[in-house]
Formats: C-alpha cells, structure tokens, sequence
C-alpha cells in the first residue's frame, strides 16, 4: 500500500477545507502547513505522497520554497496558484513543479492531476538495467547513474526517460509524449515536454546544449539516441 499522505501548502483557509474535504473524500489523508516555513517541516517530517504548493505564502514566494524543497523531495509537486502567466508557469516547471493550476480550479481536475502524478510516481515493474556509454539506467530500482555517480530526478523527469528509453531510437512527437507522460489531457500543454526535456539534459548530457541521449527533431519531437 502506497503512502497516500498529501501535504497542502497554502494559507487561505477557505481554499484549505474546500480541498481537505475534496482530498480525504477521494481517500487520501491530508497534513496542511500556512507557510513556507511550515511546508518545509512538514515535508521533512511527514514525507507526503505528493505536495499541493500555493505560490503566495506570507513567509517566502512559493517559486523559492518549490527550489529549496527540490534539493532533496523528489516525490511529485503540483502548484496551484492565481498566477497564469505562462512565465510564472514555466518558472514553476523550472524549479520542479511536476504540473500547475491555476486558481479557480475545479476540485475534479486536481483530483485527477493529482491521481495522475502519483501514477507516475509509482515504480516499474521488473526491467534489466540498460547501460549507454557514460548513462546506467535501473528501471525498476529508479535509479540513473551518470558516470557511476547517483542522478536525482523528479518522478516527471524519470517518467519522461523512461518513455524515451523505452521508445530508444524512435521520434516521439510532442503529443505523443504529453499523453503518455501527463496524460490526454494536456496535448495543448506543448510548453512541458520542452521545459523537462531541458531539465533532463541538464541532469544526464555531458553538454546540455549538444546532447549526445535526446536530440531535437526540428518541429516535430524528440529522439533517444542510443549508440
Ligand atoms: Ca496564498
């Protein structure tokens, strides 16, 4: 049985019981902090399921506490704000956000970004691990090594590189990744598989601005490469 613990991050008290309410109906058990301050302890303490992070908090902008909870949180954080600039979003995405709403948000569709994100979460089932060249990939332990050194990734990173590993040597389309990875629902969200992709080569490319794993194909996708 997974943990089903979901650490609510926001200080409107309204929006905390309408999603509390919503939450434990769904059978999950919520564990709420007003601050940032508050959501680091408690992520700390608690290590919830999945993080629901309001980016106006009264200590800290939710945009820092998404980085500092990234340097050691890998589960899922979805972000639900009254900020839809997309560069607001994008920047969310940067810093680890898994996904972003934005506010007023209908309770069905967090739920079922939120089932969606813990599904991603969830481990493979058994696979051999792959090897390619300087990248070590364990599909079912989740674990990459690049370079025999442990790579951190966010379980929509891990996601998204394991579709590419899987597919190795075929070009996903943008639609094609977005349904698989977050789902049908976000075919429009063409902004993701470019921000991830970027993360990703941050994290196993040897020189991010000339991958050698995951090549662009101009206007229609993206390429694993393997030798
Ligand atoms: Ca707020």
């Amino acid at each position: 049985m997974i943990d089903s613990t979901i650490l609510l991050i926001e200080d409107d008290a309204s929006i905390r019981r309408l999603l509390q309410i919503a939450l434990e109906a769904s059978g999950f058990k919520v564990r709420h902090a007003v601050s940032g301050k508050e959501g680091k302890t408690e992520a700390a303490m608690h290590q919830p399921a999945l993080v629901l992070l309001d980016l106006g908090l009264p200590d800290e902008d939710g945009q820092e506490l998404l980085k500092a909870l990234r340097e050691w949180y890998t589960r899922p954080v979805i972000v639900v704000s009254a900020r839809d600039e997309e560069t607001e979003i994008v920047r969310a995405l940067d810093n680890g956000a898994n996904d972003y709403l934005t506010k007023p948000f209908r309770t069905g569709e967090l739920l079922a970004r939120i089932r969606a994100a813990l599904r991603l979460a969830q481990p493979e089932i058994s696979e051999p691990e792959k090897n390619y060249g300087s990248l070590c990939l364990d599909l079912s332990a989740r674990m990459v090594r690049k370079n025999g050194d442990p790579v951190k990734l966010t379980s929509t990173e891990y996601a998204l590189l394991a579709l590419f590993v899987k597919n190795a040597g075929k070009v996903l389309t943008h639609s094609f990744i977005l349904r698989e990875v977050w789902g049908p629902g976000y075919i429009h969200h063409t902004e993701y598989p470019r921000v991830f992709v970027g993360q990703l080569r941050k994290k196993i490319e040897d020189d991010p601005n000339h991958p050698r794993f995951i090549l662009t194909e101009s206007g229609v996708g993206y390429r694993f490469m393997v030798d």
